[in-house]
């Protein structure tokens, strides 16, 4: 029988209400019990593929190339389990189903409605991962904020369900916010009462609260104040505080009791809860003492949220070799007015991330530049492989102009061009190359010594590729392409071995990051920026 805890937010947004249900996730976990999550998510965007990250964040991919909301990248890398495209529910599915099926008479002689029949169908699809998974608890996320009109069909279909499942096999966590106003000094319960309201209006009481706070414990008096309008327990108000890294949360909960209360409220057989592991994953973080300063250029480069995994797999990567990562975010347009030497001189090491479009492109492209002639430790990621390849033509080649024509259609020398599968691609959204993919990686490479394996995969999402007809000419000029797809034969890895580090590759290694595993490339490159900077020589 498989037990159900909903997790809602109240207040505000960006409560790290994903990071709470990764933390119940964990707990449950390290006593022996399977779960697994699901995010619903109330747009009515059918995935979060056609989304701009500067606006809704990173988008996350999973092995079988759904394109995720990046929670389910921070459930991954938390629970170490494969997620699918059936992890993420979104109004966008949800309609699109209900309406399809109306179309097709499905529902005859009915009035389709949002109760029951997109209800209906959230339960359906809920229900649907415990089959799948045979997860013994599943962790059901909604995103947004209670009292948000989108979010109520969600919170109807977990009302439903806290009904039909018998008692005792669901649990409801709301996440809220308690504030401090620096003229008052104290903290406030208000919005957290507030908040419950709302959720009580819409027939959700809460069993656990979880009160965000960014300015420490939660005094007894308001735990008690919270615990009383909210009709909860006093034992069942959490507090989230800051931490870091991140992956010392579940363990932060756990001292104050929640793992234990979370059995006994929904009467589990766990195990004694085994930390060990998590706790040794976490003290690699805090073992590091000296640092490496690294600078991400890249278009969205304001907003951490747009470059999560890519954040995670960096500190993973310094947890691993030993040292921190100071991550600096550099938008490349200003390089395209200014100079890039000022800037990256003060860095270690410089990676340049995926992206799309035009803008801040020659930015991306002069930071290449300098890092290959000034020798700067240097991992491209997917848009970065492929301006790498456009950088190596104009200056080692010799091509002038030379582009990808999704910068510039009418390039002379399209060395990064789409192939024709791509060119007939009608809508945009789920039609890129997507997804995890077989990589042959090439023996006595760089890639070769960082994977250790001659066939890897690796998760895709692009339209663009080089262009064949310059690839023995690359190659002449010292470019080194360590990996290519086992599918078709497109190349997937470039590297400069005169380089110290010097790495791009078509694949977003990033997304199969996790805390206790680095991946190959940040590794590599971490560790490079970190020997480079103590003064070792180049290992090969
Ligand atoms: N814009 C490039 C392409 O579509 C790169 C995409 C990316 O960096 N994710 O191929």
């Amino acid at each position: 029988m498989t037990k159900f805890i909903f997790i809602t937010g109240g207040v505000l947004s960006g409560l790290g209400k994903g990071m709470v249900t990764c933390s119940i996730g964990k707990m449950l976990q390290v006593r022996g019990l399977k779960v697994s999550v699901v995010k619903c998510d109330p747009y009515l965007n059918v995935d979060a593929g056609t989304m701009n990250p500067y606006i809704h964040g990173e988008v996350f991919v999973l092995d079988d190339g759904y394109e995720a909301d990046m929670d389910l990248g921070a459930y991954e890398r938390f629970l170490g389990i494969e997620l699918t495209r059936l992890n993420n529910i979104t109004s966008g599915q949800v309609y699109q189903h209900v309406i399809k099926k109306e179309r097709e008479g499905g529902y005859l002689g009915q009035c389709v409605q949002i109760i029951p029949h997109i209800t209906d169908e959230i339960k359906h699809k809920l229900r649907q991962v415990v089959k799948y998974t045979g997860a013994e608890i599943l962790l059901v996320e909604c995103g947004g904020t209670v009292g948000d009109i989108e979010g109520l069909p969600f919170l109807e279909a977990f009302r439903q369900m806290r009904l039909e499942e018998h008692r005792g096999e669901t649990l409801l966590v709301h996440v809220t916010l308690v504030p401090v106003l620096k003229a008052v000094g104290e903290p406030k319960t208000k919005p957290t009462q507030h908040s419950v309201k709302e959720l009580r209006a819409i027939g959700l009481q809460p069993d656990i609260i979880v009160a965000r706070c960014e300015w420490g414990r939660l005094p007894e008096e308001q735990k008690k104040k919270i615990a009383l309008y909210s009709n909860v327990e006093e034992r069942a108000v959490f507090t989230s505080v800051n931490v870091d890294p991140i992956y010392e949360l579940p363990l932060a909960l756990e001292r104050e009791g929640m793992g234990d209360l979370i059995i006994e409220y929904l009467q589990l057989k766990g195990s004694k809860a085994d930390w060990s592991q998590w706790e040794k994953v976490v003290n690699r973080f805090h073992d590091a003492k000296e640092a490496v300063n690294i600078a991400i250029c890249g278009k969205y480069a304001e907003l951490a949220d747009c470059y999560v995994s890519v954040n995670e797999a960096l500190k993973h990567a310094g947890a691993a070799s030993g040292c921190k990562v100071n991550i600096s975010w550099i938008e490349t347009e200003t390089f395209e007015k200014s100079g890039v030497t000022e800037t990256i001189r003060n860095f270690d090491g410089v990676l340049v991330p995926g992206g799309f479009g035009q803008r801040g492109a020659e930015g991306k492209i002069r930071t290449i530049e300098y890092c290959r002639t000034h020798d700067v430790p240097f991992l491209g990621i997917c848009y970065g492989f492929q301006l790498s390849i456009v950088e190596i033509a104009r200056n080692l080649l010799g091509l002038k102009g030379a582009h990808s024509t999704e910068c510039d259609p009418d390039t002379p020398h399209a060395v990064v061009d789409l192939l024709p599968e791509q060119r007939r691609v009608g809508e945009l959204g789920g039609t890129m190359r997507l997804g995890s993919r077989p990589v042959v990686v090439k023996k006595n490479t760089l890639a070769y010594k960082l994977y250790g394996s001659e066939l890897i995969r690796e998760r895709h999402r692009h339209r663009w590729e080089v262009n064949p007809d310059y690839w023995d000419r690359l190659e002449d000029a010292g470019a080194v392409f360590s990996g290519w797809s086992a599918e078709g034969g497109m190349k997937e890895i470039l590297e400069l071995p005169d380089n110290y580090f010097f790495l791009a590759t078509q694949f977003h290694p990033e997304f199969k990051s996790r805390p206790w595993s680095p991946s190959p490339p940040y590794y590599g490159l971490v560790k490079s920026c970190f020997d480079k900077k103590r003064g070792m020589l180049k290992p090969i």
